[in-house]
């Protein structure tokens, strides 16, 4: 089946300067982009991003913190937190990534494209309603799936997570909600120390959060395993309307902040398991870039999700062949703690 691919770019994102030494700089995307158009030219429709209004911005998070960030514009340093910093252009290229997801939404609404990845930074899912973090300044998945609720009227959305650090900022918009399945894995020691397995929502959105710890010293096949019997039960149980990726890249082995050691073969499985999973089937699925440190390893990673999302069969057998008891354990924790909330177990026991 051949579904189109969307790619959202753009230079302002190369403004948002992070200092000297920080992980989180600007070539990581000069990397990915060069790799785009050296690699993949022609084989995507590209979507020029425009920034978020206020409304959409403060769909997630509190009006004194967006004026906070706001008052960061053409100042040429700031820290939001110690370990996120803003430069003169941050501020709107915050409100361009934000705004790069909304694109990325938009064009899978109107059916210009089945599938659409969002290049952008900085990055968003350890962004709070109230505080920056992580790297993070506004949550550009987050503000996404609430606007995919306001305008597109869509009632389940399923957002994974697979960069190697808890995604907190969306964890905690959507924790109260049914309307939003947040699924993440990630290493429960690292930043931000949230997102152990009994952190499963509340009230009517018990059950609507799924965390999957993986131990330091995951693989290729652990994380595969796991994926491939649990994603597939969610996504039918759940049934979403829209899929969206939290796609961080620092699960890789040789990324300096992550500590799992997945190569860049587990993005072309788990690349082929979402698409299997979504547009094949008709269901738009959306993928943001988070975390990703190493240049080289982030460049060879988002490579092998790219060829996965643009090839069908590719990757399918690296999933397929992947056979690991800690994966099989992983994936029957993850259902003991969940059968009894029934949502996509269809109340197995
Ligand atoms: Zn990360």
């Amino acid at each position: 089946m051949d579904l189109s691919l969307g790619i959202v770019r753009d230079p302002e994102y190369l403004e948002h300067k992070t200092g000297l030494g920080h992980p989180e700089d600007p070539g990581r995307l000069t990397s990915l982009y060069q790799m785009l158009d050296q690699e993949f030219g022609g084989r995507f429709l590209a979507l020029a991003p425009t920034p978020a209004s206020l409304e959409q911005i403060e769909l997630v998070h509190s009006p004194a913190y967006v004026q906070l960030v706001l008052s960061t514009a053409r100042r040429a340093f700031t820290n939001l937190t110690s370990d996120t910093p803003s430069s003169a252009h941050s501020c709107q290229a915050a409100w361009l990534a934000a705004g790069g997801c909304l694109k990325a939404l938009e064009a899978l609404m109107a059916g210009q494209c089945a599938m659409c990845l969002a290049l952008v930074r900085p990055p968003g899912h350890h962004a709070l309603s109230g505080q920056a973090g992580g790297f993070c300044i506004f949550n550009n998945l987050a503000i996404t799936a609430r606007w995919a609720r306001r305008a597109f009227g869509l009632k389940r959305i399923l957002i994974i997570d697979w960069d190697v650090h808890h995604g907190n900022g969306i964890q905690e918009a959507f924790y109260r909600e049914r309307e939003v399945f947040y699924l993440s894995s990630h290493y429960y020691q690292a930043y931000p120390h949230s997102g152990d397995w009994e952190e499963v929502g509340l009230g009517g959105g018990a059950g609507y959060t799924l965390n999957l710890c993986l131990p330091g010293d995951a693989g290729d096949d652990d994380v595969l395993h796991l994926y491939r019997e649990i994603l597939p039960q969610v996504v039918e149980g759940y049934d979403p309307q829209l899929i969206m990726v939290a796609a961080g890249y620092d699960a890789h082995k040789d990324d300096p902040l992550g500590n799992t050691q997945l190569t860049e073969r587990a993005f072309a499985g788990l690349g082929s398991l979402v698409r299997r999973l979504g547009p094949a089937k008709g269901i738009p699925l959306l993928l943001a870039l988070e975390g990703g440190y190493s240049h080289e390893a982030l460049t060879s990673s988002v490579r092998q999700s790219l060829l996965a999302l643009l090839n069908p069969g590719y990757g399918e057998d690296i999933l397929a062949q992947a056979d690991s008891f800690r994966g099989r354990a992983l994936a029957n924790k993850a259902r003991h703690i969940h059968g009894p909330y029934g949502v996509w177990m269809g109340g197995m026991m």
